[in-house]
């Protein structure tokens, strides 16, 4: 038997006012369950809720506001089975994963929860006393993408409760459920008004991102909705947090110890079938090396057991959606036919599911699309170069910045080279860690603002410069 979903609004769980919207199993291409779809009008009075719980809940104290976010965690990890099961039927990803990304949304809320808001003593003499105070802002809404979509959802609105802030959700329509399920744990904690969640595509998204009584768009979606939402954002200067796009590039510096590294490189480049947003996306090989690292790479891609993340043994799932594997297919089919070498993988398999192995492609060029575009998912370009200059200059040359990374045994020289990354987070011998205590975010057109530690909890806030004359 399906599970029924419900929006929330003003604490009520209410159905769709515009009936209801299949959501797809990647794995086997049926129906998981029916999501509500919202009409407009549900949307406008969930925000009409948000703004009228924002009057007390922005009068919570600190230690309160603390300990609501424990509490919440503590109902995460009570139903830590549930939303991974869930998590798994509409996302794709494996089993492991997804039981990962339920340890991470406990993680952040905790970490959350315990993040201080500073006041600030900026002057104290003996005529004046300067203090700058944070503020939260009023009703932030929250926008995110099918990849990650627990993990991402808490990064969201974590930090926007924490502050003081009421919310309203929209997750995206090809994984909503999770995200509905914490809507309901989050409303077993707080006062009716303060978590509301909508689901449902047309005219919701766009409908929050126009609102005037919205303060705060935290975004989290491909560069051209971004760019959308921006514009969209103008008519009341809401504040924005846009984490967008990327197309990381990783350099392996020459002479470094491949063995060591290729499980960390195709680890970090496959991270959830590359449907990561800082996933390593384009790896520059020195020529020295080219060859045996790419041997070690197909050799890895080989060992995965692709099948349905339900089953056991399964290390890598389906792409979530039917558009997404089409552009991979596109993106490795065009590689292939402009001479590059498809070393492993590059076909769908036979069957039911939208099933991608994972694929090298090698002795592909830089304006080869699988280079040039994000694929975002299981299929990794490997490039050839000659000279660490030149394989900066080619890993900065995109207007996307999100990540990057340098590999190397000698960390001093790695280092150097990272620091010269257009990116917002460049790792050594690393890619794609996020962690809740290191901001992140994107420069250039991934995005601007960073989550996490203290410098993303004040995102959801404004200043307020307090000056006392004695
Ligand atoms: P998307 O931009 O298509 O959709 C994201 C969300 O925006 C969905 O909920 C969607 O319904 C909503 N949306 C679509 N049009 C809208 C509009 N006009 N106004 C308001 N909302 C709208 O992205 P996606 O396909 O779900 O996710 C993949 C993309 O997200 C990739 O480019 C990936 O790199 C990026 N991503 C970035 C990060 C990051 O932290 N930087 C994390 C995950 C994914």
């Amino acid at each position: 038997m399906q599970r029924e979903y419900n929006l929330i609004i003003n604490g009520e769980k209410v159905a769709g006012g515009r009936g209801t919207f299949d959501v797809i199993n990647p794995a086997t291409e049926e129906v998981v369950a029916a999501c509500p779809y919202a009409s407009v009008d549900q949307l406008n009075s969930a925000i009409d809720a948000a703004e009228e719980a924002f009057k007390s809940w922005q009068h919570t104290s600190d230690d309160e506001l603390k300990a609501t976010l424990h509490r919440i965690a503590d109902r995460i990890e009570a139903n830590a089975e549930e939303l991974a099961s869930v998590i798994v039927q509409e996302q794709g990803k494996p089993m492991f994963l997804a039981q990962a990304e339920v340890g991470g949304a406990v993680a952040w809320t905790r970490y959350t929860a315990d993040l201080e808001i500073p006041v600030e003593v900026l002057e104290d003499s003996e005529n004046k006393r300067i203090e700058l105070h944070r503020k939260p802002l009023g009703v932030v809404g929250s926008i995110t993408p099918w990849n990650w979509p627990l993990m991402i959802a808490v990064w969201h609105i974590m930090p926007a409760l924490r502050t003081g802030n009421t919310v309203v959700s929209k997750p995206s329509g090809m994984t909503p459920f999770n995200t509905l399920l914490l809507a309901e744990i989050i409303n077993e904690e707080v006062p009716a008004g303060v978590m509301n969640i909508v689901t449902g595509e047309s005219g919701i998204g766009s409908g929050m991102t126009s609102h005037d009584k919205i303060r705060k768009i935290v975004f989290t979606g491909s560069t051209p909705t971004g760019q959308t939402i921006m514009r969209s954002a103008a008519s009341n200067l809401k504040r924005l947090t846009l984490e967008l796009g990327g197309n990381d590039a990783g350099i392996i510096l020459p002479d470094s110890d491949l063995d060591a590294i290729a499980e960390g490189i195709f680890q970090t480049a496959f991270l959830n079938m590359g449907q990561t947003c800082a996933a390593l996306k384009r790896l520059y090989v020195h020529d020295s090396q080219y060859d045996a690292l790419c041997e070690k790479l197909v050799a890895i891609a080989n060992a995965q057991n692709v099948g349905n993340g339900l089953e056991e043994g399964v290390t890598f799932g389906p792409i979530q959606n039917k558009d997404q594997f089409e552009l991979v297919k596109a993106l490795v089919d065009d590689a292939r036919e402009q001479g590059a070498d498809v070393l492993c993988g590059g076909e769908p398999l036979e069957g039911k599911g939208y099933f991608y192995p994972p694929t090298i492609v090698a002795n592909v060029t830089d304006e080869m699309r699988i280079v040039a575009e994000e694929q975002f998912g299981p299929a990794l370009p490997v490039i050839r170069y000659s000279d660490v200059d030149e394989a900066v200059a080619r890993a900065n040359a995109c207007e996307v910045g999100l990540g990057g990374s340098v590999w190397s045994a000698d960390t001093a020289e790695a280092q150097k080279v990272a620091l010269r990354l257009e990116c917002g987070t460049a790792w050594v011998n690393g890619h794609a860690e996020v962690l809740p205590h290191a901001p992140f975010g994107g420069c250039k057109m991934s995005g601007f603002g960073v989550e996490f530690g203290q410098e993303g909890l004040l995102e959801y806030t404004v200043p307020q410069t307090l000056n006392i004359n004695k």
